[in-house]
Parts: C-alpha cells; structure tokens; sequence
C-alpha cells in the first residue's frame, strides 16, 4: 500500500507543475482578451446541478447520472455558465459516479463552448469530503476547535482535500470563519467558536491543509478554499439564522474581522459572502465592506461569490432594489464576482450585459471580476486536469485517513464536570444506555453530511459505531442494557421529539450501577435549526430528571451542535461530557473516554451558558475587578456561565507554577516573553492545553475586553514530569484594541498576563521611555 501510495504520489507529481503567478495572470490576460461580454458575464454565474440533471436518476449516489443535454447546451455553450454547484436536494455520491458526472459536464465545456474554458465545480465539504459516499467524516469544526490541536486540523482538511480531489471536485465551500459569539444560531457548530485568535490559528491550518503550503492548489491532491461568510455572519439579534445584526465598527474589526485577515494572509483563493443585513445594510451591497476593506485595505486577489439566491434576495427580501436587475447592479458594483444561484441565470446574464451597456456598471469592474475568476481556474489546474480518475486516490477511506478522524473526535471530547471521580468506569460496570442520541449515526454527525440536513446518514455510515455501538465493543453486550428513553423524529420534522418508552427506561435503571444518557439535539443547519428556546427540550429534561431520581449516578454525554442550557437539571448530574458533532468515529472515541483508554484533553471552545439572558462570551466587557463592587451592578446575574470558556477537565491534574515574564517594564517597541511551568501532578499521562490571556486593565474610549487570548499550546506530559513553555508576545499585535474610529492602537499602561491560575502584572512603557 506503502509503495502503491508513494509512486501514485510521485506520478501525480510528475505530470503537475505548478504555474507561477505570473505565468497565471499572462494566461488570464490572454483568455480575456479574446472573450466577448456575453462570455465574461457568463462566467460569472453559478448554477445548481438540478439545472442541468435530468429526472430521478439526478438523486443516484451509485448510477452514473444522466445530464439533460438541451439544457446543458444551453447553459453551458448559450450562457456560457462559468461555475456549478450541488443543491441541498441531491446527496452524496461515489467518486466514481462523482468522476463520470463531473466528467461530462467538463467535457461540453471544454469542447462545445469557443472558449473551452472549465466549470468551477463547488461543494461544501465542511467536514470531510461530505458528499462522497465512503469519505472520511471529521468532528465538525466546533469540536476541531475544542481540540486546540493545530497539526489535527490541517491534517483533516489535507484528508478532506484528498477525497474532494478523489472526487473530481476541486472547489470546497469551507472553512467557516465566523465568530460564533451566539450560541442560539443554527450554525455555532460550522464555527471555531467564539474566540478571535482560536478561529485565525484553526482556519489558517484549515486553508494549508485544503490549499498546500504554497498555495498550489493545482497540485492533484488540493483543493481551492472559500473563507465565509464575509463578515459578521452568525451574531443576528433574533438569534434566527440569516436575520439581521447590529455590531458596532470597532466590534466587526476587533472580533469578526481578524479570521479573516489572517486567511487571506495565508493566500486562500476565494470568499463567500455573508447572507444577512449589517447594521441596515445587506452585505451583498457593502461596497465598503466588500471593495474598500476586503480587496483593498486586506488586499484580496481571489474570487468573491454570493451565497445562496442572495443577489435575487436584495430584492425580493432585503428591499434595497426596486427590480432583480437593480439588485444585479448593486451586489456586482459592490464587489461580488459570482453570482450563486443567479435564478434564472438568463435574468442574471441578460441583465448584467444590459447594465454594461448602458454604463451601470462598468466593463472594468466585469474585467476584475473575470480574472478573479479565471485566475482560480488556472491556479487548480483545470485547463489540464478537469476531472481527476479515483484510480489514482488508493488512499480514499483508509485505516490512516479514519485513524486521524478518531483521533481528532478523541482530542476533541471535553469533560465539564466528574464529580467525585465517577469517570473513567471500569470496564466490568453494567450501564444501561439511554436517550435520544445514543443510538444515531445522525446525531454524531450532523449537517452537510452526505446531504444537506444529515438526513442521509444513516443509509452511509452504516459500518461505523453509534455511542450504543461503540460502548457495547468497548465493555461487551452483556453489561449494556439500551433503552432509548426519547426519541427524534426522523423523517420530515426531525426537531419534533417523542417519549419512546421513558418508563421502561426508567425502570432498566433500577438494575444498572451507572446511567449513560446521551442527550443533545438531532441534526440541523441554516432556518430549519432555528431555535425557540435554547433550554434542552422539555422530552430530554424529564428524562434527566427522572433517572437521577431513580439515584443512580448519570453520566450525561451531550451529542449537540450548541450549548444547549442545562441549569434545569445539571445539579443531578453526577459527569458530563462533551462531544458536539464528533463524525463516524465519535461513538468510538467516546467510549475510550468514558472507559478509560484515552484522556479526556478538549477545552470549551466557548462559553456555555447557564441562563438564557445571559448569552455572552469570555471577552464581554465588564472588569473582573467591578464584579461585586459596592454600588456597582450585579454583575455576577450579567455572566455565571455554567462553564466557562476553556474549561475542560482530565483524568490526571495539571499545577502551573513560576510564570515570568521578561521584563516588568516593557521598553515600547520590545516584544515580552513569558515563561510557565506546568507539571503533571496527576497518575495519568494525559494532554493539557496551555492558554495565555492578556488584560489590559485601562484604555482610552473604550471599556476593555475583560481578557484576550493570546496563545494556546497543547502538550503531552507523563506523570510527575514537567514542561516549561516560553510565549513571546509582540505589544504592536497581541496588545492592541480597536478604537471607536475603528482603528488598532496601542497604549502604554499596566497588562495582566494569565496562564492558569496563575497572574503577573507588566507595564508597557511610553514610547519614548517614559511611564
Ligand atoms: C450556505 C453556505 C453554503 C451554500 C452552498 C448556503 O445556504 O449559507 O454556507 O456554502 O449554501 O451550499
């Protein structure tokens, strides 16, 4: 297999020879040249494969597809279509069928159209080659996040890459990049969670390992990636998915912004624009938000496209154009290349020549958008390699590729709580497993998982273990009685949640020694996950409540895509653990965790909420230092999480002790190093991720953050061994804060730093050398 793999890579190798940039924007120049307006506006629209599919075989995962020609001719040579995606109706399929399907499209593009420029084929593949049957599924990224493993991520998204490529599919709608700062919206899971720092890291890996090093996302193995959604998505003040949002400029550029600034740093070749209205305005029109800062003041070279429909929607929903025409006009002059699903794409490209002809939007404004285009084209390689042979991906779903699937699910786990050590159980206690999520392929998975609900789930990943599954490997049939207590409504209305034999659930627990309830929600993304209540149901919460009574210890697993609140029950709870939307090897991971062959090292991603008026994250603004303070608010009602950002528990304990720092009175322009030692102090080898905040105590105009995070590092220690870990820190990045005019600035004054339980103060001197 080995040796297979390595001449299979140097094959590839060999006939892939990445184009400079130079080379690639001679060619894009070239191609321009000769194209007509028609053929430019063309490219710029992408359209769904039910278009150009062709009755119920559209919705084969096993049988080659059969396209409609007429409408493919028309399409694809008439409108000269630049791009296709898939729909949320059609589902996954193999890589061959993937190969032969793609195959054809390609090939009435590059023999039927003048130009025989490519299609751009694009699909979310946001954990895992998500719509190839067989692929490897990952946690979603929530759950990467709370691995705070950087070489796990990138890892995942080359393996992603692979089986995308393995595919024929060269364009992934992934990483998300939004700061998931609400816990109600139907999308927290598809983010690194609420944390600034933690989302540029993780999505900078993420982008490596889809893209390559360089960027050559040509190589037959790589992918192009699509950073989204731009900007401010996921924070609306209904908490309802694509609803409107309110954010300060300061707040956009101090927490939503830098993801986004570090990925295009880290040279990813295109960007999906978010769906909702920002401060009044749709950002498909935000001109300054789309042109002036993403092109401009961060310099982006790649291709911007709408999201779902949304050119249509400035008209239809948002109401800032009077005509589908004028919406054109105003997303397209804004700075959108790509119109996602131009319905009808004739309205779209008809409209859009029209308005160049009559000086509304200009040919140069087309032109950039085209190359943008192109130049992506080029840089994948298509003109080359339109399609690519599964043959040549022997690596597809292999033992390694699932080995780094559980391995990511393992890290990603987080103990909240193991009161009185009940965690690990030995392998001889009889449990009786219960609750909605213990028995769901579905559930561990979530959305964008072989379709676009998650429906499909359990017809694919039939060989992979569910939690019931899993536990009854890891300890043997015989001490697991199963009983699932609730159940979801799996067909249609999938939030839907019924009793499904509590009483006899309740009664199997009167012979077991401990209770493994799996609670959490049932798959869901976008509107169809929007919430009501963020308290887990009323169905979950009597169940909880009723097997405590029984005095059983209960071991609440929670299979969920956001924090869902839990301050109903929690107290009766004797462990919970964590494990978000862990993928296929989620059950198994799980198990090791609960049993005892693997340490427990996730950390919050976020901070869970226990009341629902109090739904803010570890960076809101008031002091540490004005809690409980005579006179002042009641600060401790305004946060109390139930467990704060970060936390996370494991089976051995971790001391921190000696933080230094380089110096107590920072000279401006020095950069600061800070040293911590953490030591296992536990009997356990065990994983600890070492977190460094910083605090400013005072600025000018605005209150300060209470804290930062600045760094995290995750490191293995054995019993009684001890490592010493050296941060340096650059005052110009780590300690400066947008301004209410918007800008970074930063001030001489006192700093805290904060690794642990452990504090030391430092001044940062005036420039010039004064205090
Ligand atoms: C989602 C995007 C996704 C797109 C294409 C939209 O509804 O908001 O995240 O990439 O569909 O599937």
């Amino acid at each position: 297999e080995a040796q297979r793999r390595s001449s299979t890579k140097k094959a590839a190798a060999a006939t892939y020879t990445p184009l400079s940039e130079a080379e690639i924007a001679k060619r894009v120049e070239a191609l321009l040249a000769q194209m007509t307006l028609e053929e430019k506006v063309g490219q710029m629209a992408q359209i769904t494969l039910d278009v150009i599919g062709k009755g119920d075989n559209r919705y084969s995962s096993h049988e080659p597809l059969s396209l409609d020609p007429t409408e493919m001719r028309k399409a694809l040579v008439e409108y000269h279509i630049g791009s296709v995606l898939n729909t949320a109706n059609n589902r996954a399929r193999t890589p061959q069928v993937w190969y032969q399907l793609i195959g054809q499209i390609q090939d009435v593009a590059m023999k039927q159209t003048r130009l025989k420029i490519p299609i751009l084929y694009g699909v979310d593949e946001i954990h895992g080659a998500t719509y190839t049957v067989g692929a490897t599924l990952f946690p979603q990224q929530i759950g990467q996040a709370a691995s705070r493993n950087r070489e796990l991520v990138r890892r995942g998204a080359e393996i992603t890459a692979y089986e995308t490529r393995a595919s024929s599919i060269p364009w992934n709608f992934s990483p998300v990049l939004d700061l998931g700062a609400d816990p109600r919206s139907p999308r927290h899971w598809e983010t690194f969670g609420e944390d600034p720092y933690i989302i540029s890291e993780l999505g900078k890996e993420m982008i490596r390992g889809y893209e390559g090093e360089q960027n050559q996302v040509g190589h037959p193995e790589k992918v192009a990636s699509s950073l989204k959604h731009f900007l401010g998505y996921q924070v609306p003040v209904s908490g309802k998915d694509r609803t409107p949002a309110y954010i300060s400029d300061e707040a956009l550029r101090e927490y939503h912004l830098p993801p986004f600034r570090a990925a295009v740093e880290a040279g990813a070749h295109t960007l999906m624009v978010n769906s909702a209205i920002i401060n009044g305005v749709p950002m498909h029109t935000n001109h300054a938000l789309l042109t002036g800062l993403l092109k401009e003041e961060l310099g982006f070279k790649g291709l911007v496209v709408t999201d779902w429909q949304d050119i249509e929607f400035l008209h239809t929903r948002d109401r800032v154009a009077a005509t589908h025409k004028e919406a054109i006009m105003l997303a397209i002059n804004a700075g959108i290349d790509m119109s996602m699903i131009p319905y009808q794409y004739e309205t779209f490209c008809n409209g859009l020549v029209e308005l160049v002809k009559e000086g509304k939007v200009k040919q140069e404004r087309i032109d950039d958008a085209v190359r943008r285009i192109l130049r992506v084209k080029y840089a994948l390689n298509l003109f080359e390699r339109p399609v690519t042979n599964p043959k040549d991906y022997p690596q597809f779903g292999s033992k390694a590729f699932e080995q780094a699937s559980y391995q990511m699910a393992a890290e990603s786990i987080t103990l909240l709580k193991n009161e009185g050590g009940i965690l690990p159980l030995s392998k001889g206690t009889n449990v009786l497993v219960t609750g909605p999520n213990a028995n769901s392929m579905r559930t561990l998975n979530g959305a964008w998982s072989y379709s676009w609900q998650g429906e499909k789930v359990e017809e694919f990943a039939g060989k992979n273990n569910t939690i019931l599954e899993a536990i009854q490997k890891e300890i043997g049939a015989q001490h697991v009685q199963y009983v699932p207590g609730v159940s979801y409504n799996m067909e249609g209305k999938y939030w839907e949640e019924a009793a499904d034999r509590m009483d006899e659930a309740v009664a199997a627990a009167q012979g077991v020694d401990v209770i493994i309830l799996a609670l959490g929600e049932n798959s869901y993304t976008e509107k169809p996950g929007d919430l009501h209540d963020l308290y887990l149901t009323e169905q979950q919460t009597e169940l909880a409540r009723r097997l405590a009574a029984t005095g059983k210890p209960v071991v609440l697993v929670l299979n969920e895509g956001r924090p869902r609140l839990l301050s109903r029950f929690e107290q009766q709870m004797q462990a919970v653990v964590q494990i978000y939307l862990p993928g296929n090897f989620g059950g198994d991971a799980l198990a090791d965790v609960l049993f005892g062959d693997v340490n427990p090292s996730g950390k919050l991603p976020y901070t869970y909420p226990r009341f629902p008026n109090s739904l803010l994250t570890y960076i809101h603004k008031p002091s540490e230092e004005q809690k409980g303070q005579e006179g002042a608010y009641n600060y401790e009602a305004d946060f109390n999480p139930q467990w704060a950002f970060g936390h996370g528990l494991s089976y051995t304990t971790f001391a921190y002790s000696k933080l230094s720092l380089s110096k107590e009175e920072l000279p401006w322009g020095e950069q600061l190093t800070v040293s911590i030692t953490v030591t296992n102090t536990g009997q356990r080898e065990g994983k600890e991720v070492v977190q460094l905040f910083t605090s400013d105590l005072y600025a000018s105009g605005i209150t300060p953050d209470v804290k930062r995070l600045r760094r995290f590092e995750k490191i293995l220690l054995k019993p009684g061994e001890s490592k010493t870990l050296s941060f340096t820190l650059n005052p110009q990045q780590d300690l400066s804060f947008t301004n209410s005019q918007g800008k970074p600035v930063v001030e001489a004054g006192e700093f805290e730093v904060l690794i642990g339980d452990q504090k030391k103060r430092f001044r940062l001197l005036e420039n010039g050398g004064a205090n």
